[in-house]
């Protein structure tokens, strides 16, 4: 089985190109997905995320009150490296119980959709790394209409991220998503043709 990690920055298409490869029917691990479910309700995750952090971080209905979460750890370095201490292992787990199943269930390939795929070290679960990207403006346009939030934000959180020339030496395949939708499932399907996907 041969495993394709998808990344790319904040913006750059990662869940438009994983819907793609979903929609055509291809094996699909997205790591926002898997962090999400770690904290579950009623998972040991959001158990040791209430003992570190106290019930204020909890819906009064028991689930994750995600904003809550981020407050606390959005000014405070300490706290932050605490969550990822507690979570990192967890999402890692749960990645590699997903490959393991698609191993075992017999999937020719499967792609692994991970943000920050290269600054965490998750590259070394894949065969190789197929990066997602857009010109900045446009990235940070796309985040604007998506989530609401003002371009400053959006240029902020970009500028915290490994560069995307930076993360180009890392990648077999550069998937360039400047242009319309039509023309990102275009540069899929060559790729999937030419790797025999
Ligand atoms: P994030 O890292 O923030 O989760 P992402 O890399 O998963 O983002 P998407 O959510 O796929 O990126 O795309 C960002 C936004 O841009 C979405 O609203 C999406 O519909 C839109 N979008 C993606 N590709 C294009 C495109 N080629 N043309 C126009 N809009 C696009």
């Amino acid at each position: 089985m041969r495993v394709i990690g998808l990344t790319g920055g904040i913006g750059s298409g990662k869940s438009t190109v994983t819907d793609y490869l979903s929609e055509k029917g291809y094996a699909v691990v997205d790591a926002d997905v898997l962090a999400r479910a770690v904290v579950a309700t009623g998972t040991e995750g959001l158990a040791a995320v209430v003992a570190r952090f106290g019930e204020t971080v909890l819906l009064p209905d028991g689930n994750l009150d995600r904003k809550a979460l981020a407050a606390r750890v959005f000014a405070d370095e300490e706290a932050r490296a605490a969550l990822n201490a507690l979570l990192h292992g967890r999402i890692a787990r749960a990645i590699k119980e997903c490959l393991a199943q698609y191993r075992a269930a017999g999937a020719a390939v499967v792609f692994l959709s991970v943000p920050l795929l290269l600054e965490t070290g998750m590259q070394s679960e894949t065969d190789a790394v197929w990066l997602v990207d857009a010109a900045e403006e446009e990235r940070v346009r796309r985040v604007v209409a998506r989530d609401g939030l003002d371009a400053e934000a959006v240029r902020l959180r970009l500028a915290a991220q490994m560069p995307s020339f930076e993360k180009r030496r890392y990648a077999a395949e550069t998937i360039d998503n400047s242009g319309a939708p039509s023309e990102l499932y275009r540069a899929i399907d060559t790729l999937l043709e030419k790797y025999g996907f």
